[in-house]
């Protein structure tokens, strides 16, 4: 009996792993997504649970008051989210898992000291490192897509050096941390190495700004899964080595398509000239200085209705004005009137990866009608409307031809390839990346003004009329 009260949090742990594993992997379908979330839930109530029945855990009130602390402000924030602020709840969750790890390292410092063994401790300072750089990075990332820090570059004086020179430092200290057998003579070094870290979080991640954000995400999610993993190997705690790794893993592959998706290398995000490109930009350009053509909704209603395909381009804006259940319902219309209606979606549209696809899943439309751009751009040519709702920089042909642009080289949807061009937006607010799109001065174009679910609202009971 003791033999299995002592295994306990071994189980919990080890049943805990699988229902992570089991979780991730039912995240990556819409519709298996609300269980996978669940699962991975259930699996981390069981790891916290576990972990009370560790020899020497005591302090049940203060575990119970820190279990309340974090769980009831999380779940009222996950309950009320707007699903536009999501990405700034991904990040201060993910800024709160990087200043875990830090917290627990620092504290395993203070616990064994530098008389840890030199794999220990080794993890102590990547967990502190890691935990750091993610926790005040993903501060300042929530701070600008919520628009307290500026969504514009700041310019850093001698940036690249001062980066060099923190980040030498910081490995001399954990050098310095690691050959000293003296735990009184390593602590300074040991808190100049997390304090470096903490430094080098917000100078990296506050340079950044316009369409990089997405790359910013992406990486501090794998920091703060790495962060993890290696508080984990100095804790011996095998469900946080594998919590961690998921995170770790599942947030590089996530950096790699992103990177791919801004078309930006992988060694230049790493390497500290993020946002570079941004850099020096010239704020918002002029598109020419040519005009924007209106239409009604009663005329875009008719264009729709005689159209043989019509491709759907959904935006930011559409998840802003919550206008998905009209889409699908026009969607629906059109489809009995013998339209082909798809939709084209942009891997960095909205304002968090999958963004499109969660807020269409929530509007119930068919996840085959949902086309990547790799795919869907051939058929933009046979296309007789590209339908633009509430998107800005995703379709901003600027990134095909205007080296100066800060989004030049990010593949875009080639709504101009398509017959007619019908651009639904409030009026002529810039996107994320702070630029004007030459798209809506083109002839083909024509700009349908108004919030997006009231334009929608309009189009649906002109299509019901027609
Ligand atoms: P954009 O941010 O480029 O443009 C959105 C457009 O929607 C604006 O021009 C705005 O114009 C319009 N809009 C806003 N509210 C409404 C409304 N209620 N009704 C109708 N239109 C509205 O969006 P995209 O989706 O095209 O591009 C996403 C951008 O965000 C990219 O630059 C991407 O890099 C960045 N980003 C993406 C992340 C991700 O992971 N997906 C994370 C962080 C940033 P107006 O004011 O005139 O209405």
């Amino acid at each position: 009996m003791t033999e299995l009260l002592k295994s306990f949090p071994q189980l919990c742990y080890l049943a805990a792993s699988v229902l992570f594993v089991l979780g991730l992997k039912r995240l990556s379908s819409p519709k298996t997504a609300r269980s996978g979330n669940g699962l991975a839930a259930l699996g981390m109530a069981l790891a916290v649970g576990g972990t009370m029945f560790l020899p020497g855990i005591e302090n049940f009130a203060w575990i119970a008051a820190a279990v309340a602390i974090g769980t009831i402000p999380g779940w009222k924030a996950a309950r009320s989210v707007p699903m536009t602020a999501m990405p700034q709840m991904v990040s201060i969750f993910n800024g709160m898992g990087g200043a875990c790890a830090l917290f627990i390292s620092v504290a395993e410092f203070l616990k064994h000291g530098a008389e840890s063994s030199d794999a220990a401790l080794f993890g102590i300072l990547l967990g502190t490192a890691f935990g750091a750089v993610s926790f005040t990075g993903s501060i300042i990332a929530y701070g600008k897509l919520q628009g307290i820090v500026s969504e514009k570059q700041v310019r850093i004086p001698f940036q690249s050096l001062v980066g060099a020179l923190l980040a030498g430092t910081l490995l001399f200290c954990s050098a310095y941390v690691l050959a000293s057998g003296d735990p009184q003579a390593a602590s300074p070094a040991f808190y100049a190495v997390a304090a470096i870290a903490l430094v080098l979080g917000v100078l990296q991640v506050l340079p950044i700004g316009g369409a990089d954000m997405p790359v910013v995400i992406s990486v501090l999610n794998s920091c703060t899964g790495m962060a993890a993993a290696v508080t984990g190997f100095s804790m011996r705690n095998m469900s946080m080595i594998i919590a961690g790794t998921l995170v770790g893993a599942a947030g590089s592959f996530l950096t790699l398509l992103m990177c791919k998706a801004m078309n930006r290398s992988l060694a230049n995000v790493l390497f500290g000239s993020f946002g570079s490109k941004n850099i020096g930009a010239s704020g918002p350009v002029g598109a020419g200085g040519g005009i924007q053509r209106e239409i009604n909704a009663s005329e875009t209603a008719v264009l729709m209705a005689y159209s043989r395909r019509v491709i759907i381009i959904p935006g930011y804006g559409l998840a802003v004005a919550q206008g998905q259940h009209l889409v699908h319902e026009l969607d629906q219309l059109l489809e009995k009137k013998g339209v082909d209606v798809k939709y084209a979606i942009h891997p960095v549209a909205g304002r968090m990866p999958g963004h499109m696809n969660v807020l269409l899943a929530e509007s119930n439309v068919p996840y085959p009608k949902l086309i990547d751009l790799d795919e869907i751009n051939p058929e933009f040519k046979q296309a007789d409307v590209a339908l633009v709702i509430g998107a800005n920089d995703v379709v901003n042909p600027a990134a095909r031809t205007d080296r100066a642009s800060p989004i030049f080289g990010m593949p875009i949807l080639d709504a101009d390839h398509a017959q007619h061009i019908i651009v639904m937006k409030r009026g002529r607010g810039v996107g994320f990346a702070g630029i004007d799109n030459g798209l809506f001065y083109d002839a083909k174009t024509r700009m349908l003004f108004g919030d997006a679910k009231a334009t929608l609202k309009e189009l649906v009971s002109e299509l019901k009329a027609l």
